[in-house]
């Protein structure tokens, strides 16, 4: 190694300076600050780790049963013990050369010639050479760059004089101290060189399971950082300028015909987030709103409602969903409900033709189309909206950051901003709202239209598909359709494909009276649409399908749903794959086929599914299980995710920590915008999408 702490070995752990390597946490700690004697050591149960020293008296190659390395070594007292390699280097026979004096640390345990560590680490170093007086911190660490060469690098790096200038202290010490009454959290520094060299002293265990104080200081720092951005955010936001629409549906407009005509009451439910949507409506900034509600809960009655009185306060309005399939729902219902009343829709996404896409894009900016709907081809160049009042993005959690922020740079580029309703069936924990949503202000659905029955959910063996096959049947005898749901192939598009090709062929061939459709992702939308549109007919009663189906897709006659290897899906997935039954008022069924092997996990997780419909008890386990970042569906940016914190366990410190944001934002604007870019520098963009 060079002088310089960012040579490139370490680029490949993306650290390129101090900062970035004095931010590198350990993931465990060893303690070679004891040393114990061979008797201690092979005196004790076994399984634990010592550290011991001793004399090499012998060094052999052996090779029974196979080639291994077999030193021993003798201490002051004359006791001796094993030490064993079964992969090894001519560089190692060389350092544990006859008589020379090593230090090895390792668990003992009984080995077939006595008392022995296996694959122990060593140093060859004098008997009274000093023992560190701080635990060794071992660290996360890619091919190619060893635990020397990275501890070295940290070690210096928090030296670095450079970096305590950088992160000379400027919170000030008060606020915090009155935020955490009766913890008394370190400085910055102070926390690094705590977690990076915990001394003997230190509580270890407070340490390595993040509660101790130096911890705090490190999470609190970060989560700070991205409270201060969000709320600058909702300032910007409330600073903006949007179309102020009335606080009740204007008489004789689009919005009051629409209630009148529509065929089934809102649920209380419905009435509240309404409600809540349209005071939103009638400010003068503009709306970040968050609907979420279960799946089958009924949104999209109440995106159409906002459409509506927008259009009504002659504003344009626009519906965005993930998926082809989902947006040609809602083009289709929407239609048929809105058409009547004279609304004009658009329809726009990437698969359109040349002329038609040329169409749309005419009737966007020309105003001639009230409502716009499509995929996030609403959002790419060459369309240009007349006068855009209100968007609505279905489930925006399925968007990719970069398309979020492509819509936010759209919205941001108009001096008149559009009102946002995001929609999500997934439902976001309350932590993860409080942290990476806090600029979003959210309405809850939280009950089901009336007359719809639980989900039966069945756990079936896949030796047993069989009698799945039996039960079909009788579903399709009382006039029902089925969903058949084709496994996932993360690996592989091509695979799922031919799963899916074949699963269709296998059940033609064994139901020849019954009539079958496939979709996946491969059709051509045309294709996929006119299938779709056999099965929400009732043409097709059987329809075998990818996950393409996954959101959003409305077939209320469906009651029956059989996935296959249905181990290999996430809760999210599933939960969202059985949303798409139990839509009417038929007691539906979803069966989960499963494999032979069942992990842990996966057990876990279909047991939950079969147990619960609860889309937030589901999302809990989820994001236990993956971690915020994927649940935010926004993996790409995982470098902006808090890097240091449990959200799950830390909810008092996220609470804490919005306080101590807004008494900084208030009272020291200056220096949280200096926190802000010490911690986020590019990345805050990624926070806010
Ligand atoms: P999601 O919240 O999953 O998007 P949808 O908006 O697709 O749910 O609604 C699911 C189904 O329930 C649709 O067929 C819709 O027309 C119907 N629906 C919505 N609201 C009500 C209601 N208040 N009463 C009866 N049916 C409703
Ligand atoms: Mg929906």
């Amino acid at each position: 190694m060079t002088g310089k702490s960012n040579s490139s070995p370490l680029d490949k752990l993306g650290l390129r300076s101090s900062l970035d390597c004095a931010l590198h946490m350990p993931i465990r700690y060893e303690d070679e600050t004891k040393l114990s004697t061979i008797a201690e050591a092979i005196g004790s149960f076994g399984g634990l780790t010592y550290q011991v020293q001793g004399y090499v008296i012998r060094q052999e190659v052996m090779f029974r049963p196979r080639r291994q390395l077999l030193v021993q070594i003798r201490d002051d007292d004359g006791q001796e013990l094993f030490l064993r390699w079964l992969n090894f280097y001519p560089s190692q026979q060389k350092q544990m050369s006859m008589g020379t004096h090593l230090r090895v640390r390792g668990e003992v345990r009984d080995g077939y010639y006595g008392p022995e560590m296996v694959h122990p680490v060593v140093k060859a170093v004098t008997p009274d050479a000093p023992l560190p007086s701080t635990l060794t911190p071992t660290y996360s660490t890619v091919a190619g760059v060893s635990q020397t060469v990275i501890r070295k690098a940290i070690a210096k790096a928090i030296q670095d004089p450079d970096l305590q200038t950088s992160l000379k202290e400027f919170l000030p010490n008060e606020l915090i101290a009155k935020t955490f009454p009766g913890l008394s959290i370190p400085t910055l520094i102070s926390a690094l060189h705590t977690l990076h060299q915990p001394s003997k002293s230190d509580d270890l265990e407070s340490i390595q399971n993040r509660t101790h104080p130096a911890w705090r200081r490190v999470q609190l720092e970060e989560l700070l950082a991205q409270q201060i951005s969000l709320q600058q955010a909702r300032q910007k936001r409330l600073k903006r300028q949007a179309v102020s629409m009335s606080s009740v549906p204007l008489e004789g407009g689009v919005l009051s015909q629409f209630i009148k005509s529509l065929p089934f009451d809102l649920t209380e439910a419905q009435k509240k987030v309404w409600q809540e949507i349209i005071q939103d409506l009638s400010r003068a900034y503009p709306m970040n709103r968050l609907l979420q509600g279960d799946v089958g809960s009924g949104k999209t009655v109440i995106a159409a409602l906002a459409a509506l009185h927008a259009i009504d306060h002659g504003c344009q309005a626009a519906i965005m969903a993930p998926t082809e399939i989902l947006a040609e729902q809602h083009y289709r219902k929407l239609k048929l409900w809105l058409e009547p009343l004279g609304v004009k829709i658009a329809w726009l996404t990437g698969s359109l033709k040349v002329k038609e896409k040329r169409e749309a894009q005419e009737q966007i900016a020309s105003g001639s189309a009230h409502l716009v709907i499509g995929t996030h081809a609403l959002i790419q160049e060459g369309v240009e909206f007349a006068k855009l009042g209100f968007a609505v993005i279905d489930e925006q959690h399925r968007f990719g950051v970069k398309q979020r922020l492509q819509l936010q740079q759209k919205i941001d580029d108009v001096e008149v901003h559009c009102h946002q309703l995001m929609m999500s069936a997934t439902p976001i924990p309350r932590t993860l709202a409080m942290t990476f949503y806090a600029d979003l202000e959210v309405s809850v659905i939280d009950e089901l239209p009336p007359g719809r029955r639980p989900i039966v959910t069945k756990l079936v063996k896949n030796e047993r598909r069989q009698e799945v096959v039996g039960g079909l049947l009788a579903e399709l005898a009382k006039g029902r359709q089925v969903y058949w749901v084709c496994p996932l192939i993360e690996e592989s598009d091509t695979l799922q494909l031919k799963t899916a090709v074949e699963t269709h062929e296998a059940l033609v061939r064994a139901l020849p009276n019954v009539k079958i459709g496939l979709v996946h992702g491969r059709l051509k939308s045309q294709e996929k649409n006119s299938v779709m549109q056999s099965f929400v007919s009732g043409d097709i009663q059987i329809l075998v399908a990818t996950t393409v189906i996954e959101v959003g897709v409305d077939v209320p006659n469906a009651s029956l749903m059989v996935i296959e290897h249905a181990e290999r899906f996430g809760y999210a997935q599933l939960h969202q794959l059985r949303g798409r039954v139990g839509r009417g008022s038929a007691e539906s069924v979803c069966i989960l086929l499963y494999g032979q092997e069942l992990s842990l996990a996966a057990k876990e997780r279909l047991q939950t599914l079969k147990e619960t419909q609860d889309g937030f008890l589901i999302a809990e386990r989820d994001l236990a299980l993956r971690g915020p970042g994927e649940l935010l569906g926004s993996k790409q940016s995982g470098d902006a995710m808090l890097r240091f914190i449990d959200l799950q366990k830390e909810q008092w410190l996220i609470e804490k920590t919005q306080q101590l944001s807004v008494a900084l934002l208030s009272n020291y604007p200056e220096i949280a915008e200096q926190h802000l870019s010490r911690w986020l520098g590019s990345r805050a963009e990624y926070l806010k999408a």
